[in-house]
């Protein structure tokens, strides 16, 4: 089985990159249950768009603020400039945005930008019905329930995939492969992602001595509902906040404002850490109040969060909502260059969240995620096109290393354990080194592929923040020294 284009992830950059694949190459897209099971499905808010090209020069600013100024400028600006063609493409194509009684688009404002320019669909369906756009338009092959579990590297090219499907373990070879299996989420006790994203990918190009750029950068997102027992717990969307949800603790005070003059809408790191901190100081819950929309108004912008939310028993808008942060995007990932080429190897691409082009920086700005899924995915189409690598006929070994054991779930979760309480929106010398202890004494034990994966990755992002001494961006670091 050889194709042109293998793609891992079907998600938005993986979905946009085969979209951009002409019909006459053989494209086959690779993903783990269900396709819908990814986190462009579960997004709210919306995409981010430059409104005109007046507005990119203050939206390359605003994603330059958000990461702290460490972005890749050029990234930044391809992100942007970008953008508006993108956004063309998909009205072209009749995806459809949310507007106004009079037919304008209606354009949100999240945390950190500067004005509204965020489109969104079915009100914060946007992921879902974008997902749906895509896979409705998909011309190329797709195989569902097809883990990756390995790739053919030799050298500096790739060959192909190893793939674990219901039918067993099979190499499928390839001219050029894309990785787009998304973020980390599954490392961590609280996380906002589907359960496909587990990081097993990152853990493979370790394995394959290809690095992993910037993971100690880490976003938390501040208002999850996390009083639920899925693994996946329920956003808030950042648009609530934009639209008049405010932050309070039990006794109503609008706290935030202890921490930045911009309240809510500070940064998600700034509204991450005032809650943590004011909680933890103060042993208080915090909670949204959305006693400033109506029931009507609420369920119309928000049908989503308000039939998630509704379903836990809660009376919205009237009752205040219990929340925490939790783990929500990676910012750090594969690195790899402008074109989406992954460094050292010449025919392997990264795009979307697994990939690190330094487009984020420090931290996201919100909604900036789905675009660079759409933006670098489209360039790696380019590229694969102009590219003509060939790979030579080469038959690979499988790789049969057990994929999970006995002991594996139990030690699963003592590693989100680990990741949220000493990994997290906190960090200290003390908690990172006690990590790393602790995850080089589970990858000494008789443990499956996927849970080592894992934990290598785990590892990476200790190492990471452990070098990384002072804060910066979503990294936030106490000297215990001082
Ligand atoms: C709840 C939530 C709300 C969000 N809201 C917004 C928003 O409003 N705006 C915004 O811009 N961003 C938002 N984000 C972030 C954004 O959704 C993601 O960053 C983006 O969708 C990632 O797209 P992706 O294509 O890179 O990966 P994903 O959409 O996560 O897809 C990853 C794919 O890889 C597959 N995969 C993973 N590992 C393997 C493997 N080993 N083998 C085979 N397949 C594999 C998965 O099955 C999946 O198909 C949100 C995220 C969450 C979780």
């Amino acid at each position: 089985m050889k194709y042109d284009v293998i793609i891992i992830g079907a998600g938005a950059a993986g979905l946009y990159c085969a979209k951009h694949l002409p019909q006459n190459l053989k494209v086959l897209i690779l993903c783990k249950e269900q396709p819908w099971e990814c986190n462009t499905f579960y997004a709210q808010g919306g995409i981010t768009i430059a409104k005109n090209k007046e507005d990119i020069n203050l939206h390359i600013k605003d994603t330059l603020d958000a990461g702290s100024n460490v972005n890749n400028k050029k990234a930044v600006e391809m992100l942007s400039t970008s953008s508006i063609e993108i956004f063309n493409e998909l009205l072209n194509e009749g995806f459809a945005v949310d507007k106004n009684e009079k037919g304008e688009i209606t354009f949100a404002k999240e945390g950190g930008h500067s004005i509204s320019r965020i489109i969104h669909s079915n009100g914060d369906g946007t992921g879902r019905m974008l997902h749906t756009h895509l896979i409705n338009n998909l011309k190329h092959t797709l195989w569902k329930n097809a883990n990756v579990v390995d790739l053919l590297i030799e050298e500096n090219r790739v060959y192909g995939v190893c793939v674990s499907t219901k039918k067993g373990l099979l190499n499928i070879y390839a001219n050029n492969v894309v990785i787009a299996s998304g973020g980390v989420g599954g490392l961590f006790k609280y996380h906002t992602n589907a359960y496909t994203i587990s990081s097993d990918m990152h853990g493979i190009l370790l394995e394959h001595n290809l690095n992993l750029r910037d993971m100690e950068m880490l976003q938390f997102h501040p208002t999850v509902f996390v009083e639920t027992n899925h693994a996946r717990k329920q956003l808030v969307s950042e648009a609530v906040r934009g639209d008049g949800g405010i932050i309070i603790d039990s006794n109503n005070k609008r706290f935030l404002f202890d921490y930045d003059k911009r309240g809510e809408l500070a940064p998600r790191d700034i509204v991450s850490r005032g809650i943590f901190d004011y909680c933890k100081k103060n042993n208080k819950k915090a909670f949204i109040d959305l006693s400033i929309f109506s029931k009507a108004g609420f369920e119309n912008r928000f049908p989503n969060i308000y039939r998630q939310l509704s379903s836990y028993g809660l009376d919205i808008p009237n009752d205040k909502i219990p929340i925490s942060p939790a783990f929500h995007y990676s910012m750090g990932g594969i690195e790899c260059d402008l074109n989406a080429r992954v460094n050292g190897v010449e025919n392997l691409y990264a795009i979307g969240e697994c990939a690190n082009n330094g487009v984020h920086g420090a931290n996201r700005l919100a909604s900036n995620s789905l675009l660079e899924g759409l933006v670098f995915g489209k360039i790696a189409a380019k590229n694969i096109i102009e590219s003509s690598i060939i790979t030579k006929e080469r038959h690979f070994p499988l790789n049969n290393e057990i994929l999970q054991k006995d002991g594996d779930m139990r030690l699963k979760n003592v590693l989100r354990d680990i990741m949220w309480n000493k990994v997290g929106i906190v960090r200290t010398k003390s908690g990172l080194d006690s990590a790393l202890g602790g995850i080089e004494v589970m990858l000494l034990g008789d443990i499956g592929r996927m849970l080592k994966l894992r934990l290598l990755v785990a590892k990476k992002i200790i190492t990471s923040a452990l070098n990384r001494k002072e804060s910066l961006g979503a990294h936030y670091f106490i000297d215990e020294k001082k």
